[in-house]
């Protein structure tokens, strides 16, 4: 039995498919033989012409025409015929080879579209650097693996579940996920408990342990993973899938109620989300709004940054989908552990203490300026709300309103519609927040603590790191001091404070949160029902006597003696 992380609940019975993963590195030397390179230039676009057009006759008959078109234009844009001229007087002048030509010409035409200030045009960047990955693997020799391709009943085995591959993945086809890398909070959790696939993750080298067709049982709850079972275990882990849908059914009575606790306290209980379609799953669970929309996810699934238009049309229709339920929409969150390589930062030695988040949004103003335009604008189409992840200080915040001010100036003189009353929130997650707690709640709209991140630099601890990964808890008396001080300060200033880190989906910390008067808990979409049945089982006065009790626990030992009883 491999033991690994619970990344995503539920049981998992398939075969394995390995999904392999290849690094496009362009060699850059001189060449002797430009007829051969020139070839191999003409070879690879028509490779790509024919795989292209395939995949779109494809996607016509499954996906519809709209999605087919897209790809056809992909097609019209590589024949222009300047293009490859371009590339074949590279190679002629130059001597460099096919990669590289291809590499410099597509890079320096999508730039020049990417100039202009016209959303098409910009677009067009955008399809040029997704060719430009898409033909290098053809020239390079590194086959895509179709994930959307695999056969029902699949548990795809990979070093990480990346936010590209998801793109590709159609869930119902996939029975579990196993992964070499990444803990209950990292992006292949996230990402997996989104589409509710059961995962275990960071079982060491489990890609080089198993072979494409292993049978395999996994439980994402406990985090246990079989291959090749025995006929009895095959049976246990049938018969305990048929408990997790039982119970599942179970909890459907609690669709459509409202979410409150036993003496009638009412919260909000809303969801986590990655993608705008993730929207529709979260109305499907009954999620009150969404409590945290992860906007990273919208820039990394590419090889350009998204439009303004990309993205109004992104946060529009989450907003939209939600129709009258509120959307909090946090700006972009990258950095750590989120890297979008071709933005081209710098490595780091301590990436989660580095350029992240609102540091690198507030140096990157076109960036950042350029979804905050979006957001504004789509603010006329619904509840949405701008949340900044990673503040540390007031200075922040207010450095955010102005720019927002600045483009509500903007919009006024152009008559652009929008929320005038559009809120501002600050996520909750660094020590520097929490102590400056009390002024923030002055000046921000609400607040939502990222127990994930506060968790880590709350004690100092990498949520990845397996040597001090006991550290990482949320049971930790300083965790709690420091949720306990978040929520009162914000309840002293009257705004609302909310929780998007994974802590609000504990059973074990519900009552304490409760306690401290938390007023929306924001959890995957798969966890609003048993959520809403926790929170129903907790009465206030029971939940206030246990948080004195907890509040004066020394140790997280003493912390859970008290939690699990
Ligand atoms: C958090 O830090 O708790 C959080 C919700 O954000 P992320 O996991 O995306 O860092
Ligand atoms: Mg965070």
């Amino acid at each position: 039995m491999y033991k690994g992380i619970a990344g995503s609940e539920g049981i998992g019975i398939g075969k394995v498919v390995i999904i392999e993963e290849h690094e496009v590195v362009i060699d850059d030397r001189t060449i002797s033989d430009t007829e051969a390179e020139i070839n191999r230039v003409r070879e690879g676009i028509e490779k790509f012409v024919a795989d292209t057009t395939a995949m779109a006759d494809k996607m016509e008959a499954t996906v519809g025409a709209k999605d087919a078109d897209i790809l056809r234009g992909h097609i019209m844009l590589l024949q222009d015929p300047t293009i490859e001229e371009q590339i074949v007087d590279l190679i002629n002048n130059e001597k460099v080879n096919a990669e590289k030509a291809l590499d410099q010409v597509l890079e320096q035409t999508a730039e020049l579209f990417s100039q202009i200030p016209d959303e098409l045009l910009q677009q067009r960047a955008t399809d040029l650097r997704d060719i430009k990955g898409r033909i290098l693997k053809i020239l390079l020799g590194i086959e895509e693996q179709d994930i959307s391709d695999v056969p029902e009943g699949t548990v795809l085995v990979a070093r990480d579940l990346t936010p590209s591959m998801t793109a590709g993945i159609i869930p119902e086809k996939i029975a579990g996920v196993l992964t070499e890398v990444g803990g209950r909070t990292s992006h292949s959790a996230i990402l997996a408990r989104a589409m509710e696939i059961p995962a275990v993750l960071s079982i060491e080298a489990i890609c080089s342990q198993v072979k494409n067709g292993d049978t395999v049982v996994l439980n994402g709850t406990t985090g246990e993973a079989i291959v090749n079972p025995d006929e009895e275990t095959i049976a246990v882990y049938e018969k305990m899938l048929e408990d997790y849908r039982k119970e599942r059914e179970l909890l459907k009575q609690y669709t459509g109620k409202p979410t409150v606790s036993k003496d009638g306290t009412k919260v909000e209980l809303v969801c986590n989300i990655g993608k705008p379609e993730d929207a529709k799953k979260a109305v499907e669970c009954d999620g009150e709004g969404i409590g945290l929309f992860r906007t990273e996810f919208l820039f990394m699934d590419r090889d350009a940054i998204p439009t303004e238009e990309e993205q109004f049309e992104a946060y529009k229709s989450v907003a939209e989908t939600m129709a009258e339920k509120p959307v909090i929409i946090r700006t972009l969150d990258i950095g750590g552990d989120k890297e979008i390589p071709y933005l081209g930062l710098e490595k780091e030695e301590n990436p989660f203490l580095g350029f992240r988040a609102i540091r690198f949004c507030l140096q990157r103003r076109d960036i950042y300026e350029t979804q905050l335009r979006a957001l504004v604008r789509a603010s006329a189409f619904g509840r949405i709300k701008v949340m900044i992840p990673l503040v540390t200080g007031v200075d922040e915040l207010r450095q955010v309103k102005a720019i927002v001010a600045d483009i509500m100036k903007e919009y006024d003189a152009a008559g652009v519609e929008y929320n005038k009353k559009l809120q501002i929130g600050v996520m909750m997650e660094t020590p520097a927040a929490c102590l400056m707690a009390d002024v923030l709640a002055k000046e921000a709209d609400f607040f939502s603590i990222g127990t994930n991140d506060l968790t880590g630099y709350t004690m100092a601890v990498d949520r990845g790191n397996a040597k001090v990964a006991y550290l990482y808890s949320a049971y930790n008396p300083a965790v709690l001091r420091a949720i306990k001080r978040i929520i009162e300060c914000g309840k002293q200033e009257g705004i609302m404070v909310g929780m998007c880190g994974e802590a609000a989906a504990d059973p074990k910390l519900i009552p304490l949160l409760l306690a401290f008067g938390l007023d929306e808990f924001s959890v995957s979409a798969t966890s609003v029902l048993r959520t809403r049945k926790n929170i129903s089982e907790n009465d206030s006065a029971q939940c206030r006597e246990l948080a004195d009790k907890v509040m004066q626990c020394t140790t997280e030992e003493e912390v859970l003696n008290i939690l699990t009883k």
